[in-house]
């Protein structure tokens, strides 16, 4: 039997909304564990006064510098007594889930399991980090509560000045757009960068993200510093005849209004006779048409990925996509993937040697220039390389027509 619940007259609030309210899942939890009943007892205190209590501190797990987010209480009496003592020590574990968050339920029911245990009860799936977060633990508590997910084989994921917890979606394994082998990329890039990923030893976090096809369901270009991001180079496959069935069923006006006006860059035109026409050179890959009709319209076969650095949220100098720093690269064969974990390795050493405290990619590509960048990491200037799609190409146009014929000179020996 829990101790008696606090008055929670605030957070009773919360509760009375059209949607399902965390308070009630917090109460739920709160019927048989007491650091329930004190996290809600600080909780309504923080809503009262507007006010947080938490500080960090140093909690951690043999072997491993962060993925533990250490959350001490400062409500205390004037004998330096924790107002609510069951949950003075409250930290959090973060734990990598799987490519695409996908899971049994056999899984979920062992992660409960180890946090009933352990832990609060309180599990997040997933926090903003991408990570799963088991939230409530004691010190005591955090190193056999890691044993025992590590045993499930899940591992720490990263917090702090650090490679931080890699996203993947679940590509292949359950969407028809994949490109390429998602997990095999978010395993290389993950595995190759594991020293800097429980040891926080850069000037900040470093992001990778796997989406497999310019859907980006990962978010990457907003959000990851090393973004690989599947696409094509060859043509978008059309099938005409599931392409007139659409027409039937909708009509001209709809596939009209809503696929050939829509895309971007004027690349689709439906002819008297039904049938699609894709003008794939101008096609930018923005999967509009094919997220429509997806049975007509699908990537082509000669697929691959692009790569793009420098993607983050706000910070020193606001919000940055990624830059394309490599358009097109085949990502099958065990060479393409040392390919993949070589480029990745140069971003994070340039990285680590070259930022400021606290800058991402992005804010120190800025500082230093693309093109100083892509030199530290030996890539090769190419035209192809964007910015801003279609806006703003950072080659100088004054040296252009040089550019273009080393480019065009690289293609011809390749
Ligand atoms: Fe146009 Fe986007 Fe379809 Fe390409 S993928 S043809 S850019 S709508």
């Amino acid at each position: 039997m829990a101790k008696p619940m606090h008055d929670t007259p605030m957070l009773d609030q919360l509760e009375s909304g059209p949607w399902p309210s965390f308070v009630t899942g917090l109460k739920r939890l709160a019927n048989d564990n007491d650091m329930m009943v004190d996290l809600m007892g600080q909780l309504e205190t923080s809503y009262e006064t507007r006010k947080g209590y938490w500080k960090g501190g140093t909690v951690g797990v043999i072997g491993y510098g962060g993925g533990v987010i250490p959350r001490f209480t400062e409500l205390k009496d004037e004998n330096d007594k924790a107002l609510y003592p069951e949950a003075a020590e409250f930290h959090t574990l973060r734990i990598m889930p799987p490519p695409g968050m996908h899971y049994d339920t056999n899984t979920i029911r062992k992660f409960c399991d180890i946090w009933e245990e352990h832990g609060s009860g309180l599990i997040a799936f997933h926090g903003q980090s991408g990570d799963i977060m088991f939230q409530g633990c004691t010190t005591d508590k955090v190193q056999p509560a890691f044993d025992e997910l590590n045993e499930m084989g899940f591992d720490m994921g990263g917090a702090g000045p650090a490679v931080r917890t890699g996203m993947s979606c679940v590509g292949a394994a359950r969407c028809e757009q994949s490109c390429f082998d998602e997990g095999r990329t978010m395993r290389t890039l993950v595995n190759n960068a594991l020293d800097d990923l429980h040891r926080p030893a850069l000037p900040y976090k470093m992001k990778y993200k796997v989406s497999g096809c310019p859907n980006d369901c990962m978010n990457s270009i907003q959000r990851a510093d090393f973004a690989t991001i599947g696409t094509w180079r060859d043509d978008m496959k059309v099938d005409q005849v599931e392409v007139k069935n659409y027409v039937e069923t909708r009509g001209r006006k709809y596939i009209i209004d809503n696929v050939i006006t829509r895309c971007p860059t004027q690349a689709l035109s439906l002819n008297d006779d039904d049938t699609l026409d894709v003008d794939n050179k101008n096609c930018v890959r923005c999967m509009h048409c094919i997220n429509v009709m997806t049975k007509a319209l699908s990537p082509g076969d000669d697929k691959g990925v692009s790569i793009l650095i420098g993607g983050k949220r706000t910070l020193k100098i606001g919000d940055l996509m990624g830059t394309v720093i490599v358009p097109f690269h085949k990502l099958e064969t065990d060479e393409d993937f040392e390919w993949l974990e070589e480029l990745a390795t140069e971003v994070l050493d340039f990285f680590a040697e070259n930022a400021l405290e606290h800058e991402r990619t992005g804010e120190m590509i800025e500082r230093i220039g693309l093109t100083n960048f892509l030199e530290g990491i030996g890539i090769e200037i190419d035209p192809n390389m964007i910015e801003r799609p279609r806006m703003n190409p950072y080659v100088r146009t004054d040296d252009w027509d040089e550019e273009a014929a080393k480019w065009n000179e690289r293609q011809a020996a390749q």
